[in-house]
């Protein structure tokens, strides 16, 4: 019986400790940390042997195959032996599209991806299909196939799943955009992570499709180095020549076999230009799958977002609150910021990245009046705006940030929570620092 052996027992290695079961290996699950409680009930039930606080050597070194989860890094001392000794290391979405049946739409990019894979979703469930959504957005790719039944998978890809991808091909791939990212874990050597990204192209042929983002200066410089064999979509809000979705008189445009006036930008359910590109970019997939064209629209326009993205709270005293907790890099809090209607109070800061900040200042000259550092470490944002914007107080505290921000503002203006920054100095994740925001707010 061959043996994989799974690096990581969170939501992926569980999955893919399921599947493997599954289908017949013999399974064993590593973790160096803790494992919550969640999978450990999961692969006790299954009867799966597992470990935590450590790798015991001999059982993961006498493995046939090792799937590593997204969140192992690929520097480990493990990792590193798996190597030396040429054991396989894959993905858990390599492993699970060897069994799974339906078809696959893979969407990445440095932002933007949890929006598109929900649009999509979406217009999928809309239609009626039976879809399931997966990947980076919560539930395993693995976990899904495992359960089995489904004709379509929408799933996300991070730039870490991607890294263990070989044989995998997508039936329809979807790439929003490329900006520094994660650097700090591709020897901080931008080529590495975008051809990191460019994994989704590999195995695609003419019966496969890239949708992407055309005015995106890196996947443009990318995709002109070599011959590729996808049947390319590409979508602009500048430019129409050649474009499967493009913006006319307001209107998004789909021309993919025929050309479609599908609806105005107005009636989208997601403000901001980015959400534009997310909107075009699902719309266009939505055609690919033949679905209606007034089942797209109404699903572009009555979408209800995804909490942590742009997501308004509440108005306190006439000040807008808006939770945009998952702006974790310098890109998307342009984004943010860019469509930000009012003066804005910023909260931003948290553990950075290797930002360079310096392409926020005409924005930030523009509409933010203050900021509120919340972070353990903020010189690099004080030191950054100090001659830009007149007022910057730090904070080390979600309370403390949200009165401050709250003091600051004046009727009509917006305080804004997009770090730009990860959030784990002071918080769990991302998700608890929108939701501890959000309970500030409603505390004021
Ligand atoms: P991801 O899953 O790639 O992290 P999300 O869909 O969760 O992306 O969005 C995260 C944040 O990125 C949003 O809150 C918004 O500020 C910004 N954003 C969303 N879509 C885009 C896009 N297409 N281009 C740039 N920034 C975006």
């Amino acid at each position: 019986m061959k043996k994989i052996v799974i690096l990581g027992a969170g939501e992926s290695g569980a999955g893919s400790a399921i599947l493997a079961k599954k289908k017949g290996f013999e399974v064993f699950v590593s973790d160096k940390g803790e494992v919550k409680q969640k999978y450990r009930d999961i692969l006790d039930k299954n009867k799966i042997r597992w470990e935590e606080g450590k790798h015991t050597e001999e059982e993961v070194l006498s493995a046939d195959e090792v799937i590593k989860s997204p969140g192992v890094r690929e520097d480990v001392p493990i990792v590193t032996k798996l190597h030396e000794r040429g054991i396989p290391v894959i993905s858990e979405i390599e492993f699970a599209g060897r069994y799974a049946t339906g078809t696959k739409i893979c969407v990445t990019g440095s932002n933007g991806k949890t929006t598109v894979t929900n649009l999509i979703y979406h217009i999928l469930k809309k239609a009626g299909k039976n879809a399931a959504m997966t990947g980076n957005v919560g539930n395993s790719f693995a976990m899904a196939v495992a359960e089995g039944g489904y004709d379509y998978y929408v799933i996300e890809l991070s730039s870490f799943q991607l890294d263990g991808m070989f044989s995998f091909r997508a039936d329809i791939a979807v790439l929003m955009n490329i900006t520094p990212d994660h650097l700090d874990r591709y020897d901080h050597n931008l080529q590495n992570y975008i051809d990191s990204k460019f994994r989704i192209t590999q195995n695609l042929s003419k019966s496969e499709f890239l949708i992407y983002w055309a005015d995106d200066p890196i996947i443009k410089s990318e995709l002109a180095k070599k011959e590729y064999g996808m049947t390319i979509l590409p979508f602009s809000a500048d430019s129409k020549e050649g474009m499967a979705a493009y913006i006319e008189n307001n209107e998004i445009v789909i021309d993919y076999h025929t050309k479609t006036n599908l609806m105005t930008i107005h009636d989208l359910a997601l403000k901001g230009r980015h959400n534009i590109f997310n909107s075009m970019a699902a719309a266009i997939a939505g055609k690919v799958l033949t679905i209606r064209k007034d089942i797209i629209r109404e699903s572009l326009s009555d979408f209800q977002g995804v909490e942590h993205r742009l997501e308004p709270v509440i108005t306190v005293c006439g000040i807008n609150f808006i939770n945009d907790s998952k702006g974790t890099n310098v890109n998307s809090t342009w984004y943010a910021l860019e469509c930000m209607e009012t003066d804005v109070v910023w909260i931003a800061g948290g553990v950075d990245k290797g930002n360079d900040y310096s392409e926020l200042f005409p924005v930030v000259r523009q509409k933010v009046k203050a900021i509120v550092c919340l972070g353990k470490d903020n010189k690099k944002i004080v030191d950054s705006f100090k001659d830009i914007v007149p007022t910057i107080v730090e904070t080390s505290s979600m309370d403390e940030a949200v009165k401050s921000s709250y003091y600051l503002a004046k009727k009509g203006q917006t305080v804004l929570l997009s770090p730009a920054c990860a959030s784990f100095d002071l918080f769990n994740n991302y998700e608890d620092r929108g939701r501890q925001f959000k309970q500030s707010v409603r505390n004021l």
